[in-house]
C-alpha cells in the first residue's frame, strides 16, 4: 500500500490537438509548485496525474489547490489488484472516518469504475460485495445511495485505488498556456486579485511597480515584493520591475495643473508598463481599475488613461464592488498584506481636487510641458528586477 494524491484536470481536455502542450505545462506547474516537498514523485496516467512518496499530505494538498489548471484532488490508498487488500483498506478508512467524524451512525455508498476490464469483478459486483463486507463489520454504516455522507470511491486502473474525499481546487488554465502580460501591481487590495485572476486563465504574469523613494519608504517596496511573492504560490515564479517614479512625479507636480496630477501620473504608469511588456514579449497589462471607484476611475478617468497606449489592456475588476474584490483577497490570500498600512506613490502627490471628467485634448497639451520620452527612458534605465 501506498499513499498518493490523485489529481483531475478540466477545462484542458478541451484544447484538442493543444492537449499535450497543455499537459506537459501542467506537470511542470505542479512540480514547482511541490519543489520544497523532498523525494515528491509526480507521474501521469490515463489523464491523470498523481503524487506520491510524501511525508507531509497536508503540505501537498495546500500546494496543489493554488495550482491553476486542477480542478480537484484525492487523497487515495494505492493497492494492489485485490479484493481482499481493498476489503481490508475499506475498512481501515471507515475506521479512520468513524474516529474523525465521532459519528453514531454513518450513511455510505460504494461507487466503483473498472477501466481494467481483466479484474475479475464488474464494478456492480465490487459495489455490492464491498458493501455487504463493510456493514457487516461496522453496524454504524448505513447504506444510503442517494445522498450518502461517505462516497466510498474505488478505481480499478494499473492499480486499484481508493478514496473518499475531493478536494476542490483553483481550476482555470496552467500558467504558461495563454502567452504573458505585465501586471501593474501597487501596495493596494485590487491589483494582486486583478492578477490572479488573468493568471488563473493561463496567463503568465510579469508585475511592474512604481516607487517614489524617499516618499514611499523600503517597507512599502518590501510589502510589494511580499505580495508578488503570495501571487508566485499560483504563478510559480514572477519577475517584478520596481521601476523609481519620484522624477516623474516631482517634474508633473512643477509643471502641470494640480487636478490633472493623477491622471498624467497614470499615463505615465502605462506607457512605461508598455515599454516594459515590448522588451518581456507581453502582450497586454493588467491593472485593478473598477468602474468609478475612485476619482482617477471615472469612465472618462479610465478612457483618457487608456488612450496612453496602444497595446491591450485588462480589467477584470471592472465590474467588480470592492466588498467583492475584498473577500477575493482574503480567499486568495494577499489582503492582510494589503491592508498594511504603508504609503503608495500615488497619495504623495495627490492633488486636492482631482478632474473626475478629464478631457483627453487638455490632458495631451499638459503632458508636452514635460520631456516624457526623456523621463520615461531615465525611468526604464533606473529599474531594478526582482526575480520570485
Ligand atoms: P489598488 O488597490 O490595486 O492599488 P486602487 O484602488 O488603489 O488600486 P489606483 O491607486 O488608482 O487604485 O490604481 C489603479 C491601478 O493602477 C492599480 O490597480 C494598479 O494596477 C495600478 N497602480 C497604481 N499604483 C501603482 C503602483 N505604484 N505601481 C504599479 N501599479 C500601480
Ligand atoms: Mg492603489
Amino acid at each position: 500500500m501506498e499513499k498518493v494524491i490523485l489529481i483531475r484536470y478540466g477545462e484542458i481536455h478541451l484544447k484538442g490537438r493543444n492537449r499535450p502542450f497543455f499537459e506537459k505545462r501542467l506537470l511542470n506547474n505542479i512540480k514547482k509548485a511541490l519543489q520544497d516537498i523532498p523525494d515528491v514523485k509526480v507521474t501521469r496516467a490515463q489523464g491523470r496525474y498523481y503524487v506520491e512518496n510524501y511525508a507531509d499530505e497536508k503540505a501537498v494538498i495546500q500546494a496543489l489547490t493554488r495550482v491553476f489548471g486542477i480542478v480537484s484532488i484525492s487523497p487515495a490508498y494505492k493497492i494492489e489488484k485485490d479484493f481482499e487488500l481493498l476489503t481490508e483498506y475499506s475498512k481501515k478508512s471507515i475506521e479512520h472516518l468513524l474516529f474523525d467524524l465521532q459519528k453514531e451512525e454513518l450513511t455510505f455508498k460504494v461507487e466503483s469504475r473498472r477501466a481494467d476490464k481483466r479484474f475479475p469483478m464488474d464494478s456492480m459486483e465490487i459495489n455490492r460485495e464491498l458493501g455487504a463486507r463493510l456493514l457487516k463489520a461496522f453496524p454504524q454504516l448505513k447504506v444510503d445511495v442517494h445522498k450518502p455522507e461517505v462516497l466510498l470511491n474505488v478505481e480499478i486502473r494499473e492499480f486499484c485505488y481508493l478514496y473518499h474525499q475531493s478536494i476542490p481546487c483553483a481550476g482555470g488554465m496552467p500558467v504558461g498556456t495563454n502567452g504573458k502580460a505585465v501586471l501593474l501591481l501597487s501596495g493596494g487590495i485590487d491589483s494582486p486579485v486583478a492578477g490572479w485572476m488573468i493568471a488563473k486563465r493561463g496567463v503568465e504574469l510579469t508585475a511592474v511597480h512604481y516607487h517614489s523613494f524617499p516618499y514611499t519608504s523600503d517597507r512599502s517596496k518590501e510589502k510589494v515584493i511580499d505580495l508578488a511573492g503570495i501571487l508566485t504560490r499560483y504563478t510559480g515564479s514572477m519577475r517584478l520591475h520596481i521601476v523609481p517614479f519620484t522624477r516623474i512625479q516631482q517634474e508633473l507636480y512643477e509643471n502641470c495643473p494640480d487636478e490633472q496630477l493623477t491622471i498624467l501620473m497614470r499615463r505615465f504608469m502605462m506607457k512605461i508598463a508598455e515599454e516594459i511588456a515590448r522588451r518581456e514579449g507581453a502582450a497586454a497589462l493588467i491593472t485593478g481599475e473598477s468602474i468609478g471607484q475612485v476619482a482617477s476611475q471615472t469612465l472618462e478617468g479610465l478612457v483618457v488613461t487608456n488612450h496612453a497606449v496602444s497595446i491591450p489592456v485588462f480589467r477584470p475588476l471592472i465590474g467588480f464592488d470592492k466588498i467583492d474584490i475584498m473577500n477575493l483577497a482574503q480567499t486568495i490570500g494577499t489582503y492582510e498584506t494589503s491592508i498594511l498600512p504603508y504609503e503608495d506613490c500615488c497619495t504623495v502627490f495627490t492633488p486636492r481636487h482631482p478632474v473626475t471628467h478629464p478631457r483627453l485634448d487638455k490632458i495631451l497639451k499638459s503632458e508636452m510641458l514635460i520631456n516624457g520620452d526623456e523621463l520615461i527612458q531615465e525611468a526604464l534605465d533606473n529599474t531594478e528586477l526582482v526575480e520570485l
